[in-house]
């Protein structure tokens, strides 16, 4: 286990936390909705970016006091997440505030600083349609080693799961960032083939966009899932899940390709 501490002055700035996997739905706005904490207390995750050089924006004058809402979803590159709970001994940094919806969402830079120092060291998120986080300035901490329970990874038949459609017939938003994904993953790995997928869920997910992305004609590339208590051979590409503890994929004895 590790805390972060200020690169600046050394104060310690979180609780001991473990790293997890980046959840899929970390970049994701999702309603209007206040959402939920994007990582379990005591955890954290890394976020390598988008690979796009990142730079905060600047507020934006408010003719006649109207102001145009934008929001901004990314970063600077490996920020570190955390639970907003597990923060400690920082203040606000009131001119990085605003310029959201029903809270911040940092596109103004590190709206948290040091206590002690005065340094920026963070971004808190808790706008409307952000899971909301806290996300520490890569620079601007370092993590210390501390004693502390041994992470227990939860064995693959033991993980919780989310029904993907809620009882009134919504979409998990959950798993509408996990299916983006993995149809991205899949369009990659077909090669530009046509490729077929079960019938059931699968199917409903994923063939609309087969349909109009790959070409037509009898497929030439075959899905199947992968997974706890599933058995079907593995003839060509495997879907499988990745553990939200240790980001491991789900492993395929087969010298089939993953993913
Ligand atoms: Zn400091
Ligand atoms: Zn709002």
């Amino acid at each position: 286990m590790v805390v972060f501490a200020c690169a600046g002055c050394g104060a310690v700035l979180t609780a001991r936390v473990a790293r997890v996997a980046l959840p899929d739905h970390s970049g994701q706005k999702y309603g209007h909705d206040l959402l939920p904490g994007l990582l379990e207390p005591g955890t954290y995750a890394v976020d390598p970016g988008d690979g796009r050089p990142w730079r905060p924006w600047k507020p934006a004058p408010e003719e006649h006091g109207v102001r145009l809402l934008t929001y901004c979803i990314s970063g600077p590159p490996n920020r570190i997440g955390i639970a907003p709970g597990d923060v400690r001994g920082t203040v606000f940094i009131p001119d990085r505030l605003g310029g959201c919806c029903c809270g911040w969402d940092g596109q103004y830079g590190p709206n948290l600083a040091c206590a002690t120092c005065g340094c920026p060291v963070a971004t808190r998120v808790d706008d409307c349609g952000f899971w909301q986080v806290v996300w520490l300035e890569p620079e601007a901490v370092r993590p210390v080693s501390v004693d502390g329970p041994v992470q227990r990874v939860i064995d693959w038949t033991e993980l919780p799961s989310t029904p993907p459609v809620d009882p009134c017939g919504y979409w998990s938003p959950q798993w509408e960032a996990a299916v983006a994904v993995a149809l991205a993953h899949l369009l990659a790995v077909s090669g530009g083939q046509r490729v077929s997928v079960p019938e059931g869920p699968v199917a409903e997910v994923f063939r609309r966009a087969i349909d109009s992305l790959l070409p037509p004609g009898p497929p030439e590339r075959h899905l199947v899932l992968a997974g706890p208590g599933l058995s079907a051979p593995i003839t060509d590409i495997a879907l499988v899940p990745r553990h939200p503890q240790t980001g491991e994929v789900w492993p395929c004895n087969t010298p089939a390709e993953d993913q």
